[in-house]
C-alpha cells in the first residue's frame, strides 16, 4: 500500500515516518508539511519531505496528522485519508463529511487502540451507574498542544453524554459557581511538560467514585492505531469511518 504522510516535519508525523518504514506492507510515496518548517528537505527514508501539497495524489492513503486548514487542502488530492488533526469547527465538520462521500475516510480524535477501549468502558459505565454519579473528565497533554480540551475528552464527553441522555458540558469552573448541577458533565485540561496524552473519566457517586484512566505513553500508539485505519481503508466504499468500524467494536 502506498502512504504519504502530511505533517511529517511534526511530533506525529516523525513517529508515522518511522512506522511506516517499519511495516513491510506500506511505501512511503510521499511526505509533506508546510513551506519553511525546518523539516523541509530532510529524508523521509526513500524520499524528501516537501511543501508540494499535490504530491500526496500519488498514494492509496493519506494519513494527516497536521492543522484543520492542512487537512481541508489535502483532501482535495487525497484518493484515501486518515484524520488523526484535531480541532476542527463544525463547518469544517461538515466539509469533510462532504468529501467523504467521494472519498472513504477514517476519522478519530484518538488513533490509540487502548483509548478506544476505554470508550467503551466509559459508556457501559455510564449506562451502568447513571444519572446517580457525577461525571468529570480530565486530560492531561505536553505544553505545546494548541487545541483544547482534547479532541479525546470531547469525545469522552459525548459517549457520557450519549448514555446519560444529558448534555450540559462544563469547561472549568471559576468563582462563586454555585452547587453542581447534575446534568452537568466537567471537562478540564492540564497543560505541561512532556505528557503525551492522559484521559480520565470520574464517576463520583454517594460513597463511591469509579475512575477510568487511560496513559499514553509514546506517539508509537496513535501511530500504529492509524496504520490499521490505513489498512482498513484498502478496497473501502467512499464514507466517513471511525476508529470504532476499524476494530470492529
Ligand atoms: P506538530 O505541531 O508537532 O506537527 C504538525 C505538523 O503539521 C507541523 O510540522 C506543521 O508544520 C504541519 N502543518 C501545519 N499546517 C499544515 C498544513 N496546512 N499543511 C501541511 N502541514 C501542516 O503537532 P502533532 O503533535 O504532530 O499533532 C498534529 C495534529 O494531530 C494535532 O491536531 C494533534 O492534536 C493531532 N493528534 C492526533 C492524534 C490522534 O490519535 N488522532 C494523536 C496525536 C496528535
Amino acid at each position: 500500500m502506498k502512504i504519504a504522510i502530511a505533517g511529517a516535519g511534526g511530533r506525529m508525523g516523525r513517529t508515522l515516518i518511522d512506522a511506516v518504514l517499519a511495516d513491510s506492507e506500506l511505501s512511503l510515496v510521499a511526505a509533506v508539511d508546510l513551506p519553511k518548517t525546518p523539516a523541509l528537505g530532510t529524508q523521509a527514508g526513500p524520499i524528501k519531505i516537501t511543501s508540494e501539497t499535490q504530491t500526496v495524489a500519488q498514494a492509496d492513503v493519506v494519513l494527516d496528522f497536521t492543522r484543520p486548514e492542512g487537512t481541508l487542502a489535502l483532501l482535495k488530492h487525497a484518493k484515501a485519508m486518515v484524520i488523526g488533526t484535531t480541532g476542527f469547527t463544525e463547518e469544517d465538520k461538515d466539509r469533510i463529511a462532504e468529501a467523504a462521500k467521494r472519498i472513504p475516510v477514517v476519522m478519530a480524535a484518538n488513533f490509540a487502540v487502548g483509548v478506544n477501549t476505554v470508550y467503551k468502558l466509559a459508556e457501559t459505565a455510564a449506562r451502568i451507574l447513571g444519572d446517580a454519579y457525577d461525571v468529570e473528565i480530565i486530560e492531561a497533554h505536553h505544553r505545546h498542544k494548541v487545541d483544547a480540551p482534547s479532541g479525546t475528552a470531547l469525545q469522552l464527553g459525548e459517549i457520557v453524554a450519549e448514555a446519560l441522555n444529558k448534555k450540559d458540558f462544563v469547561f472549568g469552573r471559576k468563582g462563586v459557581i454555585g452547587e453542581r448541577q447534575p446534568k452537568q458533565i466537567g471537562i478540564h485540561a492540564i497543560r505541561g511538560g512532556d505528557i503525551v496524552g492522559e484521559h480520565t473519566v470520574i464517576f463520583a457517586g454517594t460513597g463511591e467514585r469509579v475512575e477510568v484512566t487511560v496513559r499514553s505513553q509514546s506517539r508509537a500508539t496513535y501511530a500504529n492505531g492509524a496504520l490499521r485505519a490505513a489498512k482498513f481503508l484498502k478496497g473501502k466504499s467512499p464514507g466517513l469511518y471511525g476508529m470504532a468500524d476499524v476494530l470492529g467494536l
